[in-house]
């Protein structure tokens, strides 16, 4: 691989850069996926491994512009009214005023 920046557009301008340090990384990908890289890399004259050094990074760009603004999903807060009547347990209840946890518990802890 000569430029680990390589992009699609690249491919259609093909200009020759310095070689770069390079790992072998062996991914199984289904073969329609396959097919179609190698479609690709004829239709551009390139190699498979330019098309797809070309497509991870951009894939990668538009995964990390997406990640900038990704927080995690706000943790549900269940209200207390729905809550578990299980001291220090916050779930929400489900059977007989208890979440299906401590339900399960105090059914093994009965023996049924
Ligand atoms: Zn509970």
């Amino acid at each position: 691989m000569r430029d680990p920046n390589l992009r699609l557009a690249d491919l259609l301008i093909r200009g020759k850069k310095g070689r770069e340090q390079t790992k072998l990384m062996n991914v199984k990908v289904p073969a329609n996926v396959l097919n179609r890289i190698d479609q690709v890399a004829s239709n551009l004259g390139a190699t498979k491994t330019e098309v797809v050094i070309a497509i991870l990074n951009e894939g990668l760009s538009s995964a990390e512009q997406e990640l900038k603004t990704w927080k995690p999903p706000a943790k549900q807060i269940v209200p207390k009214e729905r809550r578990c009547s299980t001291k220090g347990c916050e779930k929400e209840r489900v059977a007989k005023g208890m979440c299906a946890t401590c339900y399960q518990a105090a059914r093994r802890a009965q023996g049924k």
